[in-house]
């Protein structure tokens, strides 16, 4: 007796087969290596997610779309539009606002050109 819907159909409420079944399904579910192969491939798709995110400028949101539906997250990754690195004060190495004219941490001047 194996797991399946076509087994499923074959008990016929016969109480002592469903048992059997049910215990089949069971060990198909708690065999480990099963479980070592659905971490692993999770993680695997994190990573990937991960290293389009660093191309993408967002490591989060790509990590967690890739955690989350895995190979379909990548695609979605890599359709979405690369996030903007934010403007960083050259004095004082703080995010700043890409409009501001200075600094709002330190004072130092911002020209629009300069922005890293
Ligand atoms: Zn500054």
């Amino acid at each position: 007796m194996s797991c399946d819907f076509s087994t499923l159909s074959k008990v016929q409420g016969d109480p002592e087969q469903a048992m059997d079944l049910l215990q089949q399904c069971t060990d198909a579910l708690t065999d480990p290596s099963l479980w070592y192969w659905t971490i692993g491939f999770t993680i695997v798709c994190a990573l990937v997610g991960a290293l389009i995110g660093k191309y993408k400028n967002a490591v989060v949101r790509d990590t967690l779309l890739g955690l989350a539906l895995g190979p379909i997250g990548w695609i979605i990754s890599l359709l979405l539009p690369a996030v903007k690195a934010k403007p960083v004060c050259p004095a004082c190495k703080r995010v700043v606002d890409a409009s501001d004219k200075h600094c709002r941490y330190c004072g130092a001047e911002l020209n629009s050109t300069g922005l890293r």
